[in-house]
């Protein structure tokens, strides 16, 4: 796989460890023991969706972990390509994203992830939002159709995700606020 400047390769993830193995020793699984794609699966079936005329390639926002608890943002990255790599003696899923030119962020919802590599928002703030907000739209208190607003756009100096800064919001009103000139 070559890769330039613009690019990053990440692996996929490791099985889960279970009495008896070393995830490290195992192949990277595509579908769980009930058959739902994995973390990995789900990365590729999106490159798959995308090849064969499914639509433009995922977007996602790539964080990178500096240490325990911080994380750098590095932008958008459109996710092109997956192989598996089995040089190892074992099957290690290598996904190719690319740095997102122009603005990708209206796709961005579709390609949400709890994946430390890419999650837009921290699973720890969702929680603590979630709970907050009573897991309803804190506008009109709808209950389904829920998104998680992060209300202080990188643009304007957010860098850092609280659960100060972040809300529910319903679909229509999500669609409203990404509407509204500013
Ligand atoms: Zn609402």
């Amino acid at each position: 796989m070559n890769v330039d400047e613009s690019e990053l390769v990440y692996e996929g993830h490791d099985t889960y460890r279970v009495a008896g193995n070393n995830p490290k020793d195992e192949n990277q699984p595509r579908y769980d023991q009930s058959g739902k794609p994995t973390q990995n699966g789900r990365f590729a079936d999106w490159v798959d969706n995308s090849k064969q005329g499914g639509g433009d390639p995922a977007v996602f926002r790539v964080y990178e972990k500096m240490k325990d608890g911080i994380w750098t943002d590095r932008g958008l990255y459109l996710l092109l390509d997956y192989e598996i790599d089995s040089a190892t003696g074992r099957e290690v899923f290598k996904f190719r994203l690319k740095q997102a030119v122009g603005d990708s962020s209206a796709r961005l919802e579709s390609a949400q992830t709890d994946s430390p590599m890419t999650r837009q928002i921290p699973s720890w703030v969702k929680q603590q939002v979630y709970k907050r907000d009573k897991g309803c739209c804190v506008i009109c208190g709808a209950s389904d159709q829920l998104h998680f607003d992060h209300d202080l756009p990188f643009s304007k100096g957010g860098a850092g995700i609280t659960p100060e800064n972040v809300r529910i919001l319903c679909a229509k009103h999500n669609l409203q606020k990404s509407n509204r000139i500013e």
